[in-house]
């Protein structure tokens, strides 16, 4: 019940034990394809370029970045929390002049803060986190792609924790390159990034392509400033996912079966039922703490569905609290980064694990872990208060 990974549902894990098959076998294609448009669907874009990239969701986010920005692009990141910096960070190893505004963490930021420093720094590529783990506050994002349009910027989005969970539309919210991971609202394990990408992103990344000597056809451009990952270069990557089927890597097979069978099951209950269900152990979990006697850590407004991250109460010995729901009752809860370290505990309600009784079972332990190390609530304020959230949706 931590800030992910999560547990996988076991479906996933099922798909997962699944024979391998070669990248050019004709069902392997197929099955390519159909990962293609089932994370459209996750998405809710009609992107063409929308795929899966190997790796961790990190793996995505750089492949996104390290394909847009060429050496000398001005990039704008607003910074929110830790996955914000991380976007900076990439950026800067792509050479990009990286502009950042930051707000402090728990926060978002205005609309008016945003436009004002798209305007002041005119980049070409505005790189934002949706929702930051680190945090638990997510960045309303309705808006930010006309402003980006607007400014002639291109909207870069990790989606990692929030794609699944938190309502998230691509083509609705205008935003040009989103990537997310498996371990979050998914219910997978980490090692696949989806990814989707606008036919203007797409149109820059191919201008920049330049394909490996030895396997380049006559005719096939290179560019003079080419993407400086080769594993990462999202030209490549669309020329393997198109009906090119131009040979990059092998194909991780196993991971695109537990890419495929998450898609499955966030689409087989419904994007919207989805999104409701995280809201709704999001709700329990947030309420139940809170009459634990837990105060609520950011802006509730702008709370993620997935997490919530409560006070550590004074006087209780946070590792301890943590080591004992973990030893004695085999449920992990997150600590936290940064300038939050040692003041917040991170509790997950998100894919396989936001469920009632996962909510509940936590909310016993925590009550009981809390009361020995000193903390006193009313006997079962915990568990009541979800109850309560659940009777009433009921
Ligand atoms: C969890 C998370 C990640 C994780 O990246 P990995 O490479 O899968 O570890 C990235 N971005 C955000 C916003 C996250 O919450």
């Amino acid at each position: 019940m931590g800030p992910g990974p999560i547990n996988a549902d076991p479906r996933v894990l099922r798909a997962m034990s699944a024979q391998l098959v070669g990248q050019y076998d004709p069902w392997m294609t197929d099955t390519m394809n159909e990962v293609m448009d089932l994370y459209r669907q996750v998405f809710v874009t009609d992107n063409v370029h929308t795929m899966v990239v190997d790796g961790t969701s990190r793996a995505g986010i750089e492949a996104a970045l390290v394909s847009l920005l060429e050496p000398g692009d001005r990039v704008l990141v607003p910074i929110f929390g830790r996955f914000g910096h991380l976007l900076a960070e990439i950026c800067r190893r792509a050479g990009a002049e990286v502009h950042t505004i930051e707000t402090e963490w728990g926060r978002v930021f205005t609309e008016e803060a945003l436009e004002a420093a798209i305007s002041d720094v005119s980049p070409k590529v505005v790189a934002i986190v949706h929702g930051d783990t680190s945090t638990t506050v997510a960045q309303p994002l309705e808006g930010l792609g006309d402003l980006c349009e607007k400014h002639g910027a291109l909207l870069y989005t990790d989606a990692t924790a929030t794609l699944g969970g938190n309502e998230f539309r691509v083509d609705e919210w205008g935003i040009d390159v989103a990537t997310s991971g498996l371990q979050k609202c998914l219910g997978g394990p980490s090692g696949s990034a989806p990814v989707t990408f606008s036919e203007r992103a797409a149109a820059v990344i191919e201008g920049r392509k330049s394909i490996e000597e030895g396997i380049r056809d006559v005719g096939d451009p290179v560019s003079a400033h080419p993407i400086r990952s080769n594993y990462l270069d999202m030209a490549q990557i669309f020329d393997y996912w198109s009906e090119r089927r131009l040979n990059h890597h092998t194909e991780a097979t196993t991971m695109l079966f537990g890419a495929r069978e998450c898609a499955r099951i966030l689409l087989q209950e419904g994007l919207a039922e989805s999104w409701t269900r995280h809201q709704l152990h999001g709700r329990a979990m947030l309420d139940g703490t809170t009459a634990l006697g837990l105060e609520p850590f950011g802006e509730l407004a702008y709370k993620m569905t997935n997490i919530v991250g409560v006070k550590i109460p004074d006087g209780v010995n946070a590792d301890a609290v943590r080591g004992a729901m973990l030893e004695d009752f085999g449920i992990e809860i997150g600590t936290s980064f940064g300038p939050l370290h040692g003041k917040i505990w991170r509790i997950g309600t998100m894919g396989y694990n936001a469920r009632t009784d996962a909510v509940l079972q936590t909310l016993a332990s925590l009550e009981t872990v809390l009361r020995r190390a000193g903390h006193r609530a009313p006997a079962g304020a915990g568990v009541d208060a979800a109850y309560e959230v659940y009777g009433a949706s009921a």
